[in-house]
């Protein structure tokens, strides 16, 4: 867990065009500034070495997702694996006809890799949190490569029919890096899914520095839909689809993010989402501030990194 000794901070340049970026973004939100060239992004920021600390047990059962990680996330599990088998299905519909091998980049407890397998897939994971590797071997003999996604080896490359990030980027200290890997360790013609918090969609502008998409510390690059395109077609990929991610979230959750951003009514519905009667309810959720987009490695390498 994160120890006020332990925040030591570093200045970085701005990932798309290497300016450093000083100009705050919002008054009420130090450390994130934006860059000339419109990326937004936290500087200064932690570094890299916090990253283990950071990605504790405790940050994925902190039971205050607004500020850090997740209420409890394995509690969550069955809502998270009902969300990936829709976005899986749907993937699989439309570019992925045949099952093959799929690399979860990000990949926490596994649960994405426990539904894939369970859907036919062969499965390979990257995850910096000990606690998780740990969960995944246990519970699904799942063996993920603990580590930064930058430093898994290039042995695998060109195997992999589907690579997928989901919440990931945005926690990254190499998203270009990162896009290069996945181009790397796709087959021609292969898919690249991801989804991350855009700053440029509607909740974000409507809810400023209270937008649920900002978190201190573990977020350190806030994407628009236009600027995480154009980033992933400079690293050779066709961008094939965008559009905005949803998920499956009880009426407690719900009522908890709605109580963020108008109090009140949140509060109220917290109080009934502890009703035995409605304590069981699931829904699907598309705040439309998740961008999902999904693009391919061309067939013919025709990379001009
Ligand atoms: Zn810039």
């Amino acid at each position: 867990m994160l120890t006020q000794t332990k925040l030591t901070k570093e200045f970085v340049d701005c990932l798309l065009c290497g300016k450093q970026g000083t100009r705050r973004f919002n008054s009420q939100l130090p450390g994130v500034v934006q860059c000339d060239c419109g990326l937004v992004y936290t500087n200064p920021r932690l570094k890299e070495e916090c990253l283990k600390d950071l990605y504790s047990r405790e940050y994925f059962e902190s039971h205050s997702s607004e500020e850090m990680g997740y209420d409890n996330y394995v509690s969550d599990r069955e809502l998270v694996e009902k969300t990936f088998h829709r976005r899986l299905e749907s993937l699989e519909k439309r570019w992925l006809p045949k099952k093959g091998w799929v690399l979860d980049v990000g990949c926490a407890t596994g649960f994405f890799l426990c539904t894939a397998r369970s859907m036919g897939w062969s499965v390979g994971g990257v995850e910096i949190s000990d606690y998780c590797c740990e969960y995944a071997k246990r519970e699904f003999g799942i063996n993920l490569f603990n580590g930064q996604f930058k430093d898994l080896d290039s042995s695998r490359a060109g195997v992999y029919d589907l690579v997928t990030m989901w919440d990931y980027i945005e926690h990254s200290f190499t998203p270009g890096r990162d896009i290069e890997k996945a181009f790397e360790l796709l087959k021609p013609g292969g898919i690249f899914a991801l989804a991350t918090p855009d700053i440029g969609s509607l909740p974000a502008k409507i809810f400023k520095q209270n937008w649920v998409g900002f978190k201190e510390h573990e977020h350190l690059y806030y994407f628009t839909k236009q600027n995480l395109c154009a980033l992933l077609e400079k690293k050779g990929f066709k961008v094939v689809k965008t559009s905005y991610a949803g998920k499956y979230v009880s009426l407690g959750f719900f009522a908890k993010r709605l109580a963020g951003y108008f109090p009140w009514i949140g509060k109220v519905l917290i109080q009934m989402s502890n009703w035995p009667l409605f304590s069981k309810i699931n829904f699907y959720c598309n705040p439309y501030d998740i961008v999902y987009v999904v693009c391919q490695k061309p067939a013919a390498d025709t990379s001009h990194r």
